[in-house]
């Protein structure tokens, strides 16, 4: 069966010379059928591959020629089609969902495999198409899904592009492994180095640290702000346990670029995974492990690179505590809350010298084990930030600014009362014991708006915990930095047990998810231990 002449036309690129497929189409290709548009490409450093725009350049010519009104055009840059993708594509999602709602006669892709390498979407395409009655045209040709003889020939176009994707993977895997085993640097740039490549044949020569000085050897120009005298002193600060939070704020303070060049600055996750990079002691990495010594020189050397060992170790381990030199050396004093009936006083350390237990301070109700809670609280609240509703659960602040702004109001207009009170039996025209009532009366107040104004604000510690990152960031995190985020996220309730026990059985600790704005079950002790009634 011939191929009509106006397909072949339509179909100059490249290698793409219409198949001979004997398809027949003379059925329903017609003018006015609606388009919907959809290209797509990967990554592509090289730049070898056809572009989206030229994808466009391509089909339109052809919907203008076949007279099909253009409805709709989908576009995914640098996306992988293949089910090794690591990103969603969005655009390919709404494209779909355009085919689902009837808006179009036929779909146009450049060819094939612009729209998927992998057959099981294949196969979702092609149901879809199927279903909605949507024609399909790529390379020249336009299909009918419904039709038996189309859907073979698309399948077998399929398994082709899905093969050929896979084909791709295995040779830039290959490429990627052999120069991870031969040590040589792959990828991005680490913050910190610089490299040089040949003059003339364009071709990587060395990567070094970007404060290393021309030698004989190497002559190139040395670079006026260079960021490996950053790194060093990161390292040297996770090592001096210096809390990553606080040296991520002053790195922002100073003004120095990050690593991704991310607009929000410095974070703990940035610092962390600087500090704790094996490139700086010279190891190379392949997906995630250290696999031997890298090529290039290292940016850590001496002492640095023992500061890196000890920061490396402080980072591996998030429940480690690492802090002890700061003012609240314990998780949960005071944090946690005493379950016995009618008691609801909070936890805080007893014999610290010997048993390190939280036990409540009105009476031996109860009594835990300070390592045992720990780990308990600190296992269920990272559980608990790293699911992905944890933003909405614990970020979502919408109502919560009247509230801070109402508190704070409250706590300015009393404390001027106060100091105007004071003012007056300094005078001597109130007497003290006004004074006296005047300021038992309104403290406890301020003392709750205050309360108030902090629960409803969310720390900024929290907003970068929150997350698949939340392991690694509370690694960062100090002892009153992570209690910081724990009194705004939960409230822990140690029940009373009929016997000591060593591990924690169900129903031992309660804890309690709290959100922006929401009440405490209980006063905390910052209300005063006096405020449980
Ligand atoms: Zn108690």
């Amino acid at each position: 069966m011939l191929v009509p002449a106006k397909v072949v036309q339509t179909c100059e690129f490249r290698e793409y010379i219409p198949a001979m497929s004997g398809i027949d189409d003379t059925q329903f290709r017609r003018p006015g059928l609606r388009a919907i548009l959809y290209a797509r490409n990967s990554h592509d450093r090289t730049r070898r591959g056809i572009s989206v725009n030229d994808q466009f350049a391509e089909m339109r010519p052809v919907a203008a020629r076949e007279m099909w009104p253009i409805v709709g055009e989908f576009r995914d840059v640098g996306m992988s089609a293949t089910r090794h993708a690591r990103k969603p594509r969005d655009e390919f999602a709404a494209m779909m969902e355009a085919v689902r709602s009837g808006a179009g006669d036929v779909l146009m892709t450049w060819e094939s495999a612009r729209a998927q390498r992998d057959l099981a979407v294949y196969v979702a395409l092609r149901d879809l198409c199927h279903d909605t009655k949507t024609l399909w045209w790529y390379t020249g040709e336009l299909y009918d899904l419904t039709l038996r003889s189309h859907r073979n020939r698309t399948a077998l176009d399929a398994v082709r592009d899905e093969d050929a994707g896979e084909g791709i993977r295995e040779g830039v895997l290959r490429t990627v492994r052999q120069r991870a085993e031969r040590g040589e640097p792959h990828g991005r740039i680490p913050f910190g180095y610089r490299r040089i490549y040949h003059s003339d044949t364009g071709k990587l020569i060395a990567q070094i640290p970007d404060d290393a000085l021309p030698t004989a050897e190497f002559a190139f120009e040395a670079l006026a702000n260079p960021k490996a005298p950053i790194v060093r002193e990161i390292v040297r600060r996770i090592a001096a346990r210096q809390s990553a939070y606080s040296i991520a704020q002053d790195l922002n303070r100073r003004g120095i670029p990050t690593p991704f060049r991310n607009a929000r600055g410095w974070d703990i996750i940035q610092v962390v995974r600087t500090a704790s990079n094996p490139a700086y002691i010279g190891m190379r990495v392949h997906q995630g492990k250290v696999i031997g010594k890298a090529t290039w020189e290292p940016l850590l050397k001496d002492d640095d690179v023992t500061a890196w060992w000890q920061a490396s170790a402080i980072i591996a381990d998030p429940t480690r505590k690492t802090h002890r030199d700061n003012a609240v050396k314990h998780l949960l004093s005071g944090l946690a809350f005493c379950g016995a009936p009618g008691c609801g006083e909070y936890l805080r350390m007893r014999h610290p010298r010997n048993a390190f237990c939280y036990t409540c301070i009105a009476a031996f109700h109860v009594a835990m084990a300070e390592h045992l809670l720990d780990d308990y609280v600190e296992a269920a609240v990272l559980e608990r930030l790293e699911r992905p509703d944890a933003a909405d659960a614990f970020l979502n602040a919408s109502n919560d600014d009247d509230v801070v702004q109402a508190a704070l109001a409250e706590i300015s207009e009393k404390q001027a009362k106060l100091e105007e009170a004071r003012a007056l039996a300094t005078k001597g025209t109130l007497s003290l014991t006004s004074l006296a009532a005047m300021e038992a009366a309104w403290m406890p107040e301020i003392e709750a708006a205050r309360e108030r104004a902090r629960r409803s604000s969310i720390p900024p510690v929290l907003e970068q915990l929150v997350g698949p990152n939340a392991r690694e960031v509370w690694g960062g995190l100090t002892i009153p930095e992570r209690r910081q985020a724990l009194r705004a996220i939960v409230t822990v309730t140690v029940n009373p047990t009929g016997k000591g026990a060593r591990s924690i059985r169900p129903g031992r600790v309660t804890l309690d998810w709290l959100t922006p704005g929401a009440p405490r079950r209980r006063p905390g002790p910052l209300s005063g231990p006096g405020a449980n009634a």
